[in-house]
């Protein structure tokens, strides 16, 4: 279906676990060299060598400039060029309105949010080199569309993505690089682990296919983002959440 993207270059963060790692699997079959990074070097090796002799993992923190400009430095000296950036790291800390510092806000809007300009800002010198690029955020329902109590820092990070994407957007046009975001559901990866005993019960119960998504699912969707045939897509969103944000009440699934 899809033009062959082989021996195209692609960075995705955050690429140990869930998403990324999804993401960053699904690259490596379609035959692109993928720098694995996220800041656990052990893991990352252990991702890269799950994809193959055309993955290789980075350590780097992408919520400072240091960490996405020594990521994208590896990326060119190993491959040769950037082609593609999945920014998908991001945390989901859960704190409520009176609980939550600044310290706790800015933590979740510099790791989400600040890294996603920090990450474009980093390869954009090599895209624009070439006259090509395709830039895929990881963003969520979560903020743009619907609302949970504990991730009012979340939402806005998520949502701010795409605010930034759609200025972006305008500005990487003429260079012939697009940037586009996946907005996933409730997906079963390792960061899920931490949302607390009855999370996945409610959520499948609230989700129309009854089942949360998987790492595939979204990164079957960040493929055709990356895809020569989407070039003419950008500033645009998709939603991967099996009919999540459909009902306005559970009985509407009756
Ligand atoms: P996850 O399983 O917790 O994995 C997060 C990844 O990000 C790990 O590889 C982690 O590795 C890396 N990471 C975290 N902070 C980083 C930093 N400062 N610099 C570099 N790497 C960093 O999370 P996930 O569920 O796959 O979520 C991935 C993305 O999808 C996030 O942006 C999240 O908001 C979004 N999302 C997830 C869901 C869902 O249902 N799972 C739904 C909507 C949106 P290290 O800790 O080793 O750095």
């Amino acid at each position: 279906m899809f033009k062959s993207l082989k021996g195209k270059t692609a960075i995705v963060t955050g690429a140990s676990k869930g998403i990324g790692r999804g993401i960053a699997g699904r690259l490596g079959e379609a035959g692109l060299n993928v720098l694995v990074v996220s800041r656990t070097i052990a893991d990352a090796e252990a991702v890269a060598r799950e994809i193959g002799p055309n993955a290789s993992p980075f350590a780097a923190d992408v919520s400072g400039p240091e960490g996405c400009a020594a990521m994208a430095e590896a990326a060119l000296s190993r491959y040769g060029g950037i082609d593609i950036l999945c920014a998908n790291a991001g945390i989901f800390p859960s704190a409520k309105l009176g609980e939550m510092t600044p310290a706790d806000f800015d933590h979740v809007i510099r790791t989400n949010l600040t890294s996603t300009f920090l990450s474009v800002s980093a390869v954009l010198p090599a895209m624009r080199n070439s006259r090509w690029g395709r830039i895929v955020l990881t963003s969520s329902i979560t903020g743009p569309i619907t609302g949970f109590a504990g991730w009012s820092h979340y939402g806005a990070s998520k949502a701010g993505q795409l605010g930034f994407m759609r200025s972006a957007a305008l500005e990487l046009a003429p260079w012939n690089i697009t940037i586009n975001a996946v907005m996933p559901g409730n997906i079963w990866t390792e960061g899920m682990e931490g949302n607390g005993d009855g999370y996945v019960e409610a959520m499948e119960a609230s989700i129309p296919m009854k089942r949360l998504g998987d790492v595939r699912d979204i990164a079957n969707a960040a493929l055709f983002f990356a895809s020569e045939e989407a070039g003419y897509v950008t500033g645009q969103t998709l939603v991967v959440d099996g009919g999540q944000v459909l009902p306005e009440t559970l009985s509407a699934m009756d």
